[in-house]
């Protein structure tokens, strides 16, 4: 059976991504090699690099001033590195969820924090505005998109002090204005890569802002003057990031992806407010176009395993809510087709027919 895959991470990945990585694993580019068997500093590799880095470069806009690294360890590791470089003194964070929450709690080990905002009032169930950023902060760090509780920043907002955003979850999905960051990263596995590697972008001037001397692997200085050479680095990830860099140039870039994510969450959302039996988590105006969660309307909270084995019957794969929100959620990245977001919504509306009091 055709299998829908709303995983939240690692998840989908386009069809035409992983049959190139495949053929690559058996024979990269003609060369008689598996690329999980090339140096990296060979000259195919060096092609990857560079390929990935003009594709990149070119989707999201990233202005000249800016350089990429890939880094191991996930986001995670660079919640405690973007501290370990930036925090001085005092830095300023928004707490939008379980992943701002690591984040502070990693960078409160380098130097104050101060939460500039925060919407845990309301189980995270919104983005804060209208906050005011203290101008004494050595950074304002924000998580563009709630991975687990499906709230996203709809506009890249303004900071007087150099602004660094978590966008694992949203990474090339949408348009961003680069130059209002000083750095943007994230783990690549949600809509980018397999699990493995990390990305930074980040402006150069950020690197006379170190503020304390650093292990070599720790500093980003390193990373940007070796160019993600100094060590190896997550080959095999790399080159399926260059693939899906590619294939999202190939459907037209970054306005086609967010038309088209724009038009799934719509689907979804639409069918969720509709439908007597299920309902929305978020304010309406913050939903995630990424992660788009619902629970069980009042009343029909019993039918959830039902409804969790109604999906699976149909190829369904991947909607159980974090434990944190429970019920539902559906990740809808970018190589997430529409037609299994259309599959998802007749099967809720089948589940109503046959359940609605
Ligand atoms: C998944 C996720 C992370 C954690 O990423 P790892 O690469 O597993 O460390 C951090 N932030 C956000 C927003 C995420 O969605």
């Amino acid at each position: 059976m055709k299998k829908h895959n709303f995983n939240a991470g690692p998840s989908i990945l386009a069809d035409e991504v992983i049959e190139n990585a495949a053929k690559a694993v058996l024979d990269f580019n003609g060369s008689g090699l598996s690329v999980l068997s090339i140096s990296h500093r060979s000259k195919e590799f060096d092609a990857v690099m560079e390929e990935a880095d003009r594709l990149f470069r070119e989707l999201l806009a990233i202005p000249d001033n800016y350089r990429i690294v890939y880094l191991g360890g996930g986001a995670s590791t660079l919640f405690y590195e973007v501290a370990a470089n930036f925090l001085g003194r005092k830095a300023g964070y928004v707490n939008t969820g379980v992943w701002s929450k690591k984040a502070i709690k990693e960078a409160k080990r380098y130097g104050e924090v101060e939460v500039v905002a925060s919407s845990e009032d309301r189980n995270f169930t919104y983005i804060p505005k209208g906050f005011a950023v203290p101008a004494d902060l050595d950074y304002l760090h924000i998580t563009s998109n709630n991975t687990i509780y499906g709230t996203e920043y709809h506009e890249d907002i303004s900071s007087p002090v150099p602004l660094i955003a978590d966008m694992s979850s949203d990474i090339l999905s949408r348009p961003v204005d680069v130059s209002k960051y000083a750095m943007i990263y994230g783990g690549a596995q949600k809509n980018l890569a397999p699990a493995g590697v990390a990305f930074a972008i980040i402006r150069e001037d950020m690197l006379d802002r170190i503020v304390r001397d650093l292990p070599t692997m720790v500093s980003f200085r390193t990373h940007v003057e070796n160019n993600s050479m100094f060590n190896t680095p997550p080959v095999f990830p790399i080159y399926v990031l260059m693939e899906t860099l590619r294939w999202l140039k190939s459907i037209g870039g970054v306005g086609e992806i967010f038309r088209r994510n724009r038009e799934k969450a719509a689907l979804l959302y639409d069918e969720i407010d509709r439908n007597p039996l299920f309902r929305g988590t978020v304010e309406k105006e913050d939903r995630s176009l990424m992660n788009i969660c619902f629970v069980m309307a009042d009343g029909y909270e019993e039918l959830a395993p039902e409804f969790m084995e109604a999906a699976k019957a149909r190829g369904i794969v991947g909607i159980k809510g974090h434990r944190l929100v429970g019920g539902f959620r559906a990740s809808c990245y970018n190589a997430l087709p529409a037609e299994s977001v259309r599959v998802l919504v007749e099967c809720m509306q089948e589940f109503a027919a046959k359940h609605a009091k």
